[in-house]
């Protein structure tokens, strides 16, 4: 059995989160770390430690968490555009390993990333 993290605590509802939105695939909550002035997390409810652990019967998972934050944006109100990440890794910078989008937005990104 892949090894849990807080996100799947948060999923039971065993620890409190800020949900925005929720379905059987998925739950998108708000960072606890805000980097913009909105910054939400969208996870799925399947435990995939990182994107290199995804399999090809993920596909439509991971087509749904893009439809679902795409959404979440637009229900936040971020017409002028948002960044979406996925940091995949110790050298992406991943810190909790429980496959997330990050949906960062309200202010102007830079580039590079840093
Ligand atoms: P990563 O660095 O793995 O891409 O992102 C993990 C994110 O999870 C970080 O932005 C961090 O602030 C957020 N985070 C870590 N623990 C918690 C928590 O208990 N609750 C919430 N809402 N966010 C968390």
């Amino acid at each position: 059995m892949r090894e849990e993290t807080i996100f799947s605590q948060i999923i039971r509802k065993e620890i409190p989160a800020d949900v925005v939105y929720e379905d059987d695939q998925c739950l998108a909550f708000r960072d606890i770390n805000p980097q913009a002035p909105t910054h939400i997390l969208v996870i799925p409810k399947k435990t995939i430690p990182t994107l290199g652990d995804v399999v090809p019967e993920d596909k439509e998972l991971l087509g749904h968490l893009l439809l679902i934050v795409k959404d979440i944006a637009k229900q936040f109100g971020l017409d002028n555009g948002y960044r979406i990440v996925i940091n995949a890794g110790f050298d992406g910078g991943q810190t909790v390993f429980h496959l997330h989008l990050h949906l960062l937005g309200g202010r102007q990104m830079q580039w590079p990333p840093g």
